[in-house]
C-alpha cells in the first residue's frame, strides 16, 4: 500500500502547522517546526497571499499529511462521504477518525499515526480477535482492538504498557489497562476530532 516515504518533518514546515507525525520528537526542541517553522526550500524575497483555492488545497493537503494517505485513496473515501447522509466535510472527518491505524494510535498503542500503521501492517493487532493487517480499514461500534498473543511477549508491547496510563483516550474509546484491550464505544462525532484542518475548505476543493 502506497505512503508517503521522504522525511515527513517537511510535510509539517510545508503546511505551516505541527501534524505531529513523529511521536515524541514532536514535543522535544528537536521538532523541525520549533527549529525553523519555514516551508522547505528556497524562500521568496515576498510572501505571496494564498488565494481561496490555495488555501483550500492547503487544507486537504493537512489532512492527508495528518493522516497519512495518498491522493487516490483520500479522494475515494471523500466520494464515500459524499454518499452518505450529512454534512460531507463532518462525514469525512468521522472516516479518517475511524481508521484502525488512527485507533490503534488514539487508544496509546503508538506515539505517532506512522507507528501505528506500521504496528497494524506488520500484524500485531487484530479486531474482533481476528487479525487485520489493513490500516485502512474502518471500525465499527462495538469492536475491539487488541494484540495478537505471540505480540504480547515483545519488548515494545512491554514498553507500551506502563506508558499506557500518560495517554489520554477520546471519549468514544475504552481502553482496559491492564492487558491492552480497546473498545469502541460510539463512532466519533465532529467534536471528538481535534481536527488540524476545515472540512468545509475540503468539500469547497473538490467541488470545483
Ligand atoms: Fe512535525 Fe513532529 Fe517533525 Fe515537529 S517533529 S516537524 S511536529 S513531524
Amino acid at each position: 500500500m502506497a505512503r508517503y516515504a521522504s522525511a515527513v518533518c517537511r510535510l509539517c514546515r510545508r503546511s505551516g502547522e505541527k501534524l505531529m507525525l513523529k511521536g515524541s520528537r514532536c514535543f522535544s526542541p528537536k521538532c523541525a517546526m520549533e527549529r525553523r517553522g519555514k516551508p522547505p526550500g528556497q524562500q521568496p524575497m515576498r510572501r505571496r497571499r494564498l488565494s481561496d483555492r490555495g488555501l483550500q488545497l492547503r487544507e486537504k493537503q493537512k489532512a492527508r499529511y495528518s493522516y497519512g494517505i495518498m491522493e487516490r485513496q483520500f479522494r475515494r473515501l471523500f466520494g464515500k462521504a459524499e454518499r452518505q447522509l450529512g454534512i460531507t466535510g463532518e462525514n469525512l472527518l468521522v472516516l479518517l477518525e475511524r481508521r484502525l491505524d488512527n485507533v490503534v494510535y488514539r487508544l496509546g498503542f503508538a506515539d505517532s499515526r506512522p507507528q501505528a500503521r506500521q504496528l497494524v501492517q506488520h500484524g500485531h493487532i487484530m479486531v474482533n480477535d481476528r487479525k487485520t493487517d489493513i490500516p485502512s480499514s474502518l471500525v465499527k461500534e462495538g469492536d475491539t482492538i487488541s494484540w495478537k498473543e505471540t505480540s504480547t511477549k515483545t519488548e515494545y508491547y512491554k514498553q507500551v504498557r506502563p506508558s499506557i496510563e500518560s495517554k489520554v483516550i477520546p471519549g468514544w474509546l475504552s481502553l482496559e489497562e491492564e492487558n491492552l484491550v480497546g473498545r469502541v464505544l460510539s463512532l466519533p462525532t465532529p467534536d471528538d476530532i481535534e481536527a488540524k484542518f476545515e472540512g468545509q475548505s475540503i468539500v469547497e476543493y473538490y467541488s470545483r
